[in-house]
């Protein structure tokens, strides 16, 4: 009994010693995570990377602006976030009308940007990665925590598909969070493959879709807020 004490304690003790990395976010595997950000297109496109992702069990974050949220609503009838957690993927907060600097808002300003129509969950990426104390002072008021990345695809900067499969593949590492954009030309499943098998003659591999925390069994349907360990 004694010595089982000791180890949960020790365990506990190790557990929280671990300090987060804003720019892996709850990433703690050596897989490599793609992320999208801001708004699809359509809802098509939307759809078949998604349902791409759970049928190659691969597990993507996406991050809609709050605005993006509403569009999609009021176009389609459908929740952006909702469809995606419901194929096993990721869902984080990109605030609501993805201003242009959050470090020129106060705390509580920052705060509001990170309440609906935005996406309500413990993980979010400021929109241009920008970030202080200020900004980090608005995730904690609504118990958030700001998710970067390790390496950014350019794919806003109006690069081709072959750009982009290149650049996710130049930056990718152990562990990556890789930058990219829903209404850009890497997201479709053409592209996501082709990334895919150029991590995986370096050795690399995606995160996975979710199958819950013990990473077994079929694809289900991911939690509204994240595992703090991502069972990638
Ligand atoms: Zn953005």
């Amino acid at each position: 009994m004694v010595l089982a004490t000791t180890s949960l304690v020790s365990g506990a003790q190790a557990a929280s010693a671990v300090t987060y990395d804003e720019k892996r976010g709850p990433n703690y595997s050596s897989r490599v995570i793609l992320t999208f950000d801001d708004c699809p297109v359509n809802l098509t496109d939307f759809q078949r990377v998604i349902k791409y992702a759970k049928r190659k069990n691969d597990g993507h974050v996406f991050a809609p602006t709050g605005v993006c949220i509403e569009r999609f609503r009021q176009k389609y009838g459908v929740d952006l976030a909702k469809l995606a957690r419901s194929y096993g993927q990721y869902v984080i907060n990109h605030s609501v009308n993805h201003p242009k600097d959050l470090r020129k808002l106060s705390c509580e300003g920052v705060a509001r940007e990170l309440g609906r129509p935005g996406v309500v969950t413990n993980y979010g990426r400021p929109p241009y990665g920008g970030i202080d104390a200020t900004v980090r002072c608005g995730y904690a008021r609504v118990s958030m925590k700001p998710w970067l990345w390790t390496g950014s695809t350019g794919d806003w900067m109006g690069k081709s598909k072959a750009e982009i499969i290149a650049a996710a593949a130049r930056v990718a590492k152990p562990g990556a969070t890789i930058l990219m954009h829903m209404e850009d030309k890497g997201f479709n499943p053409d592209a996501i493959s082709k990334i895919k098998a150029k991590l995986e003659d370096r050795g690399l591999r995606l995160c996975r879709a979710y199958r819950g925390l013990d990473n077994r069994g079929a694809i289900i349907g991911s939690p509204v807020k994240l595992p703090n360990r991502l069972p990638c």
